[in-house]
């Protein structure tokens, strides 16, 4: 008889690895991430999302026992602190927002997770007062948090709602080439800005994409 294990949550030990597997695909990726922002911005968004991202795996150690929670939150803050530029702050509330919703938690369900997310998003587009269309990080993320809370709402497993939410942020940042940016420094350039993947959008995506390598 075959036993069949079903994961049906996200636990902790998972999330760190996914900060890790983050770190490493942004660090294999800083040079792409910052011609990204030259083509269409002042070409920083790379290194200042290396930077933050070092931190944050930097940080985990002393995190060892901490719940989700707590992780997320510190994580957030000290992102904050070491990023410069637009993305800073708004990277840095994506986690602190995560943060807040996961108080007190060491494994998430499916939908836990989902949640989650769209209110780190959602804090993310509260602050930048950016929707999906406007071509930012927010057309990967806001389409992925959707996508992983309607997943998940139907009963998904961990790796349904992970795989359907990585499917929407690739879509998403394909599609930031199809449009003008009307948030950020690109949208000064108008239509110039036409042709080019947005850099949020795609580090936003790669996000999604190291967790999916994770659970997988
Ligand atoms: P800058 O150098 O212009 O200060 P960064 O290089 O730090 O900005 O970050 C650029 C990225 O920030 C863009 O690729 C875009 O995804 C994102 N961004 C810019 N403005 C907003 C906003 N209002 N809301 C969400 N994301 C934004
Ligand atoms: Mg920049």
């Amino acid at each position: 008889m075959t036993t069949i294990t079903m994961t049906t949550t996200i636990t902790k030990n998972q999330l760190v690895a996914w900060i890790q597997a983050n770190a490493q695909a942004i660090n294999d990726h800083v040079d792409e991430l910052n011609r990204m922002d030259a083509a269409i911005g002042d070409g920083d968004f790379g290194a200042s999302i290396q930077r933050g991202v070092n931190a944050a795996t930097e940080l985990l150690p002393e995190l060892d026992d901490a719940d989700i929670g707590t992780m997320f939150t510190k994580i957030g803050m000290k992102m904050m602190s070491k990023m410069g530029g637009t993305s800073g702050p708004l990277t840095g509330t994506l986690y602190t927002k995560m943060g807040s919703k996961s108080k007190g938690k060491l494994e998430l369900t499916p939908s836990e997770f989902a949640e989650m997310f769209i209110t780190g998003v959602e804090g993310v587009m509260k602050l930048g007062k950016a929707k999906v269309g406007d071509k930012t990080m927010i057309d990967a993320y806001y389409p992925a948090a959707q996508k992983m809370v309607e997943v998940s709402g139907k009963g998904g497993t961990v790796l349904e709602t992970i795989e359907a939410g990585v499917n929407a942020a690739k879509t998403g940042y394909e599609n930031t080439a199809e449009i003008t940016a009307s948030k950020g420094r690109s949208s000064y350039l108008g239509e110039r800005s036409l042709g080019a993947i947005d850099p949020g959008a795609y580090a936003g995506y790669m996000l999604l994409n190291a967790l999916y390598n994770v659970v997988k």
